[in-house]
């Protein structure tokens, strides 16, 4: 199966240190891009038309709290990860299955309910997005025999540690060791408590336990204080801004980064479903607070949102680049804005308007149901059409 997409007018590659790739159209054969380059030719059994349009990487929510399939019983929402689909999210990483009514806290329990959301979205992509879930939260008395067990049955990452039991530096250390060990991507609460009954995470508990994510680095949705955040970007784990955060330390973060030249760093997620609510749109806000208000480059605003997170959480998405998955975001400049093209809205604090979203090759909708609609909008000009957005 081999498509092609033409006249992409930018093409942005998720790489920080490159982010603007030289070339005007992109072959997918089998899901995966095959080539990139100029005026590449129509033999294929899909042309996808970008119309001059921009395409990026399919963004990655690197801290959504689903529970199974797309139903979030926190905010009693269905379909929300489709939502988020429609605002340019293909890749999903779970920071811990929190909201599952009755969640066991017991060892067996919390190792039993990592294995199988690991292994349910392992099974069910909702709205085509691939979601990595299967976040235990550690609770006192974890061995490294349950690292193991929860590893060698196709768990990868390690819930927000502070929202179980392990809230202290000491107790975390070791339990990250065996995670790193056992090849777990590990990520930590920090700032003010979510909900009551859980404690703070300051800086110092999160140098002791050495993750490789500070999770909302500017709260969620309590923020770290700003000399705290400044001690965490001058190390080398991963800060993650969110949406369901505070949006004046997300900018000191960025501040900080910068100076430090730490933007590879960075990585953006929602933190929803959340007590915030579900922000089908909420990625994209951030990358439009980071370019518009923050001032970044936005085509390293969207790294910051796809190559920066796949490097942390090591997945084969992310990039436009050969032998990586074909997901894919074409969008433009909303019908209205100041802006000709979508970095151009992104820089000037709109959101562009996502006409299609390929997800392996395969086109999983046209014009988004969420965005507004993009200026110029991608059509399949050969082979099946798309499922039509809108509502
Ligand atoms: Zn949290």
């Amino acid at each position: 199966m081999k498509t092609v997409i033409k006249n992409i007018g930018q093409l942005v590659s998720g790489d920080i240190r490159a982010p603007r790739l030289d070339a005007d159209s992109l072959v997918i054969v089998n899901g995966r891009i095959a080539a990139l380059g100029r005026g590449l030719d129509d033999d294929a059994e899909v042309v996808i038309d970008a119309r001059g349009s921009t395409v990026m990487p399919g963004l990655i929510d690197s801290h959504v709290h689903p529970v199974f399939g797309d139903f979030t019983p926190r905010q009693r929402a269905v379909d929300f990860i489709d939502s988020a689909m429609n605002g340019g999210v293909t890749t999903a990483i779970s920071a811990g299955e929190v909201h599952l009514p009755g969640r066991p806290k017991d060892i067996v329990g919390l190792k039993a309910l990592a294995i199988v959301a690991a292994k349910a979205y392992a099974n069910f992509r909702p709205g085509g997005v691939k979601v990595h879930a299967g976040a235990p939260i550690l609770e006192l008395g974890m061995t490294e025999a349950d690292f193991a067990e929860m590893a060698a049955a196709g768990v990868t990452l390690v819930g927000e540690i502070g929202l179980g039991s392990v809230k202290t530096g000491k107790d975390a250390a070791p339990m990250v060791r065996w995670a790193k060990q056992h090849g777990m991507t590990v990520t930590i609460h920090t700032g003010g408590p979510s909900i009551a009954g859980s404690s703070p995470i300051d800086a110092d508990v999160v140098l002791e336990a050495d993750p490789h994510v500070v999770g909302h680095i500017n709260g969620g949705t309590t923020s770290l204080t700003p000399p705290e955040i400044e001690r965490l970007v001058a190390t080398e784990m991963a800060l993650e801004i969110v949406q369901c955060g505070n949006m004046k330390t997300a900018l000191h973060t960025l501040r900080v980064a910068r100076e430090a030249r730490a933007t590879h760093r960075i990585i953006v997620g929602n933190d929803a479903p959340s007590g915030t609510g579900v922000i089908p749109l909420g990625v994209l806000r951030t990358l439009s607070l980071l370019a518009g208000l923050g001032g970044l480059d936005p085509a390293e605003a969207v790294a910051c949102a796809t190559g920066n997170t796949a490097r942390v959480y090591k997945l084969d998405v992310g990039t436009i680049a050969e032998g990586r998955a074909a997901d894919l975001v074409v969008c433009d400049a909303p019908t209205g804005s100041i802006a000709q093209d979508a970095l151009g809205a992104l820089a000037a604090g709109d959101l562009p308007g996502i006409s299609m979203v390929l997800i392996d090759g395969a086109v999983t909708i046209g014009r988004s149901r969420n965005t507004p609609p993009a200026a110029r909008a991608a059509a399949v000009v050969k082979g099946s059409e798309p499922s039509q957005g809108g509502h």
